[in-house]
C-alpha cells in the first residue's frame, strides 16, 4: 500500500532573532518530524523542535551550488512521499532570494503537499533593528529588493540599473558585499547622486549585527577598512540617515552578548527570560526532556505517608492511579509536598498536602516520589533523619538534538560566556560538552565561565573549567554588571 504523503511546510525563520518567526512557523516547526534548515537560520530555533525530530543541515551540502540545490529537492520530495511532516527552514523570507520556486515545483512534481509561512526579510528585519523603516512619508515612497549577485559568469546581476537608480528611493541589495564596488559603480554612472546615503548592516536583528554608514562614493572603502562580509544587507537611500548612533537595538544593555546558560532542568528560566529582555542571546543548555516513569499498580503505596519532591511528581502519581484504576480513596497515608509549589500542585487534585517542614521526624518512614537526581540533591539539603523509601516518577534526560545547537552556535563563534547558575548545572553542561566533544578545559581558552555562589565555582573548578567571576549574590542585577565588563581577565582566570 502506498503512503499517503506528509506535508512541507517552507517557512521564513526571520533574520536572526529567534523571536522574529510567525507564530504558524513556530507550531509547525514544533509539530516537524524532519526539519531542514539553512546556514542563516538561527540555530537557537532548532531548540524549538520537537526532541523527537530528525535535523538536516543543508549548509554543508555539496559545494556546488546546482547540486547542493537538487539534493535539497530530493530530500524534500523522499520526506514528503514517506508520509512525513517536514519544515524547510529558511532565514527570512522563503520567497525572498530563498529559491522556495524550485522547491515547490519538485514538490508538486512528486504530488506532495506544501505550505508557504512567509517570515520577516532581512532587508526589512536588518533595517528596522539598525533603527531605519524602509520607507518614511519624508525620505522614501519606494522599496525595492534586489539580489546583488546572480547567476551569471562574472555574479554581477543583470537588472534595469536606469530604472533602479531613477526610480527607487530605497534599495535593499542581498548578497551583494563582494560587488559593492560594481553596485555602487552603476547607481552612480545611470544617474544617482554619489552622496546617496548607503548602511551597510551585517548580522541584523542578532548579537553580531554591525552597521556601517557612508555614501555612494565612500562606502567601498569604508566596508573594506571594516572588513564587513556577507550576510550583510546594503541599504541605499535618504532613509539611512535616519540612523543616528545605537539604534535601540544596539543600545540595549546586554546587546553583543552571547550566553550559554547552564540548566539541570527541564524548564526555561526566568532568568534566560530577562536577560533576553536585556539584549543577550541565550543558550539554554543543555535541554533536558522529561521521561515519565508510571507506576505499576503493585508499586503504589497505599499505606504510608507520601512526600513529593516537585510538581511533575504529583502529577506522574495521580497519572498511575488513573492508569491502574486506583481510586484515590484507598490511598491512605498523608501527602507532603517538599516546597508550597508542591504543595499546591496537590491541592490541585483535590487532596489535602502539607509542607514537610510540618511533620514530626519522628514519625513512621515516608516514601518519597520524584526523580533521582532531585531526590539525591534534596537528601543533602533536608536530612530525612530516617530511611525513607524513594520511588522515581520520572527522570530528566538530555536532548540529543541540543548537540547540533552547540556545533551551529561553535561554528559562528556564538559561545562567548557561560553561567552556572547552581553546582548541579555543572555537571549536565559538561556532559553535554562531553556529547559535543567539547571539554571544559578548551571551552574555557574562549569563553568566560561565571559561576553563582561558592559551591558551583567549586564544582566548575574540579571539572576542569577556569572560572573568571564567582558572584556571591546570584540576582539578575550583579550578573548584568559582571556581564558588562565584557572583557573578561582570562589570563587570570584560575584553574585552581
Ligand atoms: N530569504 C532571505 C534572503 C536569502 S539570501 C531573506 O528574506 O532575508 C541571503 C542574503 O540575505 C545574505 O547574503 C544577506 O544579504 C541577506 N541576509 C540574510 N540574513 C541577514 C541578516 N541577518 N543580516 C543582514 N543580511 C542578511
Amino acid at each position: 500500500m502506498m503512503t499517503k504523503p506528509g506535508c512541507v511546510y517552507l517557512v521564513g525563520a526571520g533574520p536572526g532573532d529567534i523571536g522574529l518567526m510567525t507564530l504558524k512557523g513556530y507550531t509547525y516547526l514544533q509539530q516537524a518530524e524532519v526539519v531542514l534548515y539553512d546556514r542563516l537560520v538561527n540555530p537557537l530555533l532548532l531548540e524549538y523542535a520537537s526532541p523527537q525530530a530528525e535535523f538536516i543541515y543543508c549548509g554543508k551540502m555539496p559545494k556546488k551550488h546546482i547540486l547542493r540545490q537538487e539534493a535539497i529537492n530530493e530530500l524534500l520530495v523522499k520526506h514528503g512521499l514517506e508520509g512525513k511532516n517536514v519544515v524547510r527552514l529558511k532565514g527570512g523570507d522563503p520567497s525572498v532570494f530563498g529559491r522556495v520556486g524550485e522547491e515547490t515545483a519538485a514538490l508538486e512534481q512528486a504530488g506532495v503537499p506544501y505550505e508557504i509561512v512567509p517570515g520577516i526579510t532581512a532587508g526589512i528585519g536588518a533595517a528596522a533593528y539598525a533603527g531605519v523603516p524602509v520607507t518614511h512619508r519624508e525620505h522614501s515612497l519606494s522599496f525595492a529588493v534586489i539580489t546583488g549577485h546572480d547567476k551569471s559568469p562574472s555574479g554581477e546581476p543583470l537588472i534595469d540599473w536606469h530604472a533602479l537608480a531613477n526610480g527607487i528611493d530605497t534599495i535593499a541589495f542581498y548578497m551583494g558585499l563582494g560587488n559593492l564596488p560594481y553596485i555602487s559603480e552603476q547607481l552612480i554612472s545611470y544617474g544617482r547622486s554619489s552622496d546617496t546615503p548607503v548602511l551597510l548592516i551585517q548580522w541584523g536583528t542578532t548579537g553580531k549585527q554591525r552597521t556601517l554608514q557612508g555614501n555612494l562614493a565612500t562606502i567601498v572603502q569604508k566596508a573594506k577598512a571594516a572588513q564587513f562580509k556577507n550576510p550583510a544587507i546594503i541599504l541605499v537611500g535618504d532613509v539611512s540617515t535616519l540612523k543616528k548612533g545605537e539604534s535601540w537595538f544596539e543600545s540595549k544593555p546586554l546587546f553583543s552578548q552571547h550566553l550559554l546558560l547552564g540548566r539541570a532542568g527541564e524548564e526555561p528560566s526566568e532568568m534566560a527570560r530577562h536577560l533576553r529582555e536585556q539584549g543577550a542571546e541565550v543558550f539554554e543548555f543543555p535541554r533536558m526532556q522529561k521521561k515519565k516513569h508510571l507506576l505499576k499498580k503493585a508499586d503504589i503505596p497505599a499505606n504510608r505517608d507520601l512526600l513529593f519532591l516537585s510538581p511533575a511528581s504529583v502529577d506522574i502519581f495521580f497519572e498511575s492511579l488513573q492508569a491502574n484504576k486506583i481510586d484515590i480513596r484507598r490511598i491512605q497515608g498523608e501527602f507532603y509536598g517538599i516546597s508550597k509549589k508542591t504543595v499546591k500542585a496537590i491541592e490541585s487534585y483535590h487532596c489535602f498536602g502539607k509542607e514537610i517542614a510540618e511533620r514530626s521526624p519522628d514519625a513512621s518512614p515516608l516514601v518519597i516520589l520524584g526523580d533521582p537526581e532531585g531526590f539525591h540533591r534534596k537528601e543533602q539539603r533536608y536530612p530525612f533523619v530516617f530511611e525513607p523509601d524513594f520511588i522515581a516518577t520520572h527522570s530528566f534526560i538530555r536532548v540529543q538534538q541540543t548537540e547540533q545547537t552547540f556545533s551551529r552556535l561553535q561554528e559562528e563563534e556564538r559561545i562567548e560566556t557561560i553561567i552556572f547558575p547552581n553546582a548541579r548545572s555543572v555537571k549536565t553542561v559538561t556532559e553535554g560538552f562531553q556529547a559535543c566533544g567539547e571539554t571544559p578545559e578548551n571551552i574555557s581558552t574562549y569563553a568566560r565561565v561565571i559561576c553563582f555562589g561558592e559551591k558551583s565555582k567549586q564544582a566548575a573548578v574540579k571539572a576542569g573549567y577556569a572560572v573568571s567571576e564567582v558572584l556571591s549574590e546570584p540576582t539578575e542585577e550583579a550578573l548584568q554588571e559582571v556581564l558588562l565588563q565584557k572583557e573578561a581577565p582570562l589570563a587570570a582566570a584560575a584553574f585552581s
